[in-house]
C-alpha cells in the first residue's frame, strides 16, 4: 500500500484518508486533528508513533470523527459550543423534533452515532502548548455553528487546520451544511450560513497562516488566493439563486438588497384560475361538469371541513379522485383523516408514493409521520380520463426529488399542477436537503423542459392563489 501522508514541516504531517488528519509529532508521541477512519494506523506506524496522547476535533460531524479508536488516557478537545454534540448524541437521535417535520438542520444529520468522551473544550483564543508547538483556537462557524480552526505554530511556520470551512481553492466540500435560516427556518435559508462562513474565512486570513489544511480536500499553500476565489464564487452563486428564487414572492423583505440586479427575473402578476377550481390551504380542487371533485393534497383537517362544506352547499357531489403532489408535511399531514372521510381513489407518482407510504424509511426536510394509502402508482406520462378532463402524470423533481406534476386538459385549457415547484417569481425554495439534483435531465432542468414542451395555459402552485405561466425566454 502506498504512503498516504505528506510532510508539512519537521514535526507536522497530514494523513490523507477519507479525511485529512493532522499529525503533530514529538518523538514517538503525537497529537491528532480530526482522526477518522481505519487507514490511519499504517501512517502512524511509518512515522514511528507509538502513543497518541491528544486529539482535537474541529467540529462534530461523524464523517470526520468516527472509526478511530480512542484509548482511555487520551485527552480529547472539542469546540465548547459543540461539546454536547459529542457527549450527548442520544439527545439528538431520541428527540422527535429531529426526526419529523424537520424545518431546521442545526445540528444536522451528520451527528455522531455514538458519543465520544471529551476532556477539554475550547473557545476563541484558547492556547494549547504541545511538544515544540503552540496551538491557538479560532472560532470559525459556517460549516457548523460551532466549528473551530486550530492554528499550529511549529518549526517557524503557521498552519491552519480549518475543518470543512473550505475544500480547495474556491471550493466547498458540500452546500448542505450552509442551509440556515436568518429570519425564517433553516428550510428557507439556501446558503444562509454564507456570511458566517465569510467572516470565518476572513478571520483565518487575518491570522496569516502559510497553509490551510481542510478536513476534506486539498492542502492549500496560498490561503489568500484560495479564500478570494471561494468568496467570489459564493457571491456569484447566491446572486444566481436569488435571480430566479420563488422566495422573492413569499419573503420580499429578505431580498430587498438584490432588487433590480441585472439578470434577475422580473416578477409578473398572476392570472385568475378557471371558475371551477377551489383553493384551500395547500389543496387545489377541480369541480367537473357533473359536480364531482378531484382533490390534490391535504395538509390540514380544515381542508376536510371546507370540502364537506362544499358538499353541504351542493357545489360538489362527491370526491372521486385524490392526487398527492409531494411528501412535505403541509401537503400530507391530514391525508389519513381525508382518506377516512372521502373514500376515493388515491393516485401518486411512484417516487412520491415511495415516501408517503413509508415515511419511516426516509429522513428528509419537512417529512410527515402520516402514512398515506396509495391505490394507483403512476409513471412518467401515464394518462387517464377523469370526467371531461384528460389527466397526465409526471415525475416532477422540482421543489423536491419526491414530487409529481399533473397536466389537466379540458374545457379549453391546459392546467399544470406543479405542486410547490414554481411561483411567478421562479423556482421554489431550493432547500438543498430536498435533493434538487443538478443536471440536464434531472431536477429543475427536467421540470422546466417539461413545462416548455407541455405549454400549459395555467401553472398552479399549492401555496399561491393566482395561476401563472412562463415565457420561453423566462424558462431559458
Ligand atoms: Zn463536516
Ligand atoms: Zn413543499
Amino acid at each position: 500500500m502506498e504512503t498516504q501522508f505528506s510532510r508539512l514541516s519537521q514535526h507536522l504531517y497530514v494523513h490523507h484518508g477519507h479525511v485529512n488528519t493532522g499529525i503533530l509529532c514529538d518523538g514517538d508521541r503525537a497529537l491528532l486533528i480530526d482522526p477518522s477512519g481505519t487507514t490511519f494506523q499504517m501512517t502512524l506506524g511509518e512515522l514511528g508513533i507509538t502513543k497518541v496522547d491528544q486529539i482535537l476535533f474541529t467540529h462534530h460531524h461523524r464523517d470526520s470523527t468516527t472509526d478511530f479508536p480512542i484509548s482511555d488516557g487520551v485527552r480529547v478537545g472539542v469546540p465548547t459550543e459543540e461539546a454536547s454534540w459529542f457527549t450527548e448524541v442520544e439527545t439528538f437521535w431520541n428527540d422527535s423534533q429531529y426526526r419529523w417535520h424537520l424545518y431546521n438542520y442545526h445540528p444536522h444529520n451528520l451527528m455522531l452515532a455514538d458519543a465520544i468522551r471529551v476532556t477539554d473544550t475550547y473557545t476563541e483564543g484558547a492556547q494549547i502548548a504541545w511538544g515544540s508547538a503552540s496551538l491557538t483556537v479560532l472560532e470559525t462557524p459556517g460549516h457548523t455553528d460551532g466549528s473551530v480552526t486550530y492554528l499550529i505554530d511549529v518549526d517557524g511556520k503557521r498552519f491552519a487546520f480549518t475543518g470543512d470551512l473550505i475544500y480547495d481553492e474556491g471550493q466547498l466540500w458540500e452546500l448542505y451544511s450552509l442551509q440556515k435560516g436568518q429570519q425564517t427556518s433553516d428550510y428557507h435559508g439556501f446558503l444562509g450560513a454564507r456570511d458566517e462562513l465569510k467572516q470565518s474565512l476572513e478571520k483565518v486570513r487575518q491570522a496569516s497562516p502559510a497553509m490551510l489544511i481542510p478536513t476534506h480536500g486539498a492542502v492549500m499553500d496560498n490561503p489568500d488566493r484560495a479564500i478570494d476565489a471561494l468568496l467570489e464564487r459564493l457571491a456569484y452563486c447566491y446572486d444566481k439563486y436569488v435571480a430566479i428564487s420563488a422566495l422573492r414572492h413569499y419573503f420580499p423583505q429578505l431580498f430587498a438588497e438584490f432588487e433590480g440586479h441585472p439578470g434577475h427575473m422580473p416578477i409578473r402578476e398572476g392570472k385568475p384560475p378557471p371558475e371551477y377550481l377551489r383553493h384551500f390551504g395547500t389543496t387545489w380542487l377541480i369541480i367537473s361538469e357533473r359536480d364531482e371533485a378531484f382533490v390534490m393534497d391535504c395538509g390540514s383537517p380544515n381542508v376536510i371541513k371546507q370540502i364537506q362544506q362544499l358538499q353541504a352547499d351542493g357545489e360538489i357531489s362527491e370526491v372521486t379522485q385524490f392526487w398527492v403532489t409531494h411528501y412535505h408535511d403541509d401537503h400530507v399531514n391530514a391525508i389519513p383523516e381525508f382518506q377516512e372521510t372521502f373514500p376515493c381513489e388515491t393516485i401518486a407518482d411512484s417516487v412520491v408514493a415511495a415516501v408517503i407510504t413509508n415515511p419511516i424509511g426516509f429522513r428528509l426536510p419537512c417529512i410527515s409521520p402520516a402514512v398515506t394509502r396509495v391505490d394507483r402508482i403512476t409513471r412518467d406520462g401515464d394518462s387517464w380520463q377523469w370526467n371531461e378532463f384528460t389527466m397526465t402524470a409526471y415525475h416532477f423533481p422540482g421543489q423536491t426529488y419526491y414530487h409529481g406534476g399533473l397536466l389537466v386538459e379540458g374545457r379549453g385549457v391546459r392546467m399544470f399542477f406543479g405542486g410547490d415547484s414554481f411561483t411567478m417569481a421562479g423556482i421554489d425554495d431550493y432547500c438543498s436537503g430536498n435533493r434538487n439534483l443538478l443536471g440536464a435531465d434531472v431536477g429543475y432542468e427536467k421540470c422546466l423542459r417539461l413545462i416548455q414542451e407541455l405549454k400549459p395555459t395555467h401553472i398552479f402552485n399549492c401555496h399561491v392563489d393566482p395561476a401563472f405561466d412562463f415565457t420561453d425566454a423566462e424558462i431559458v
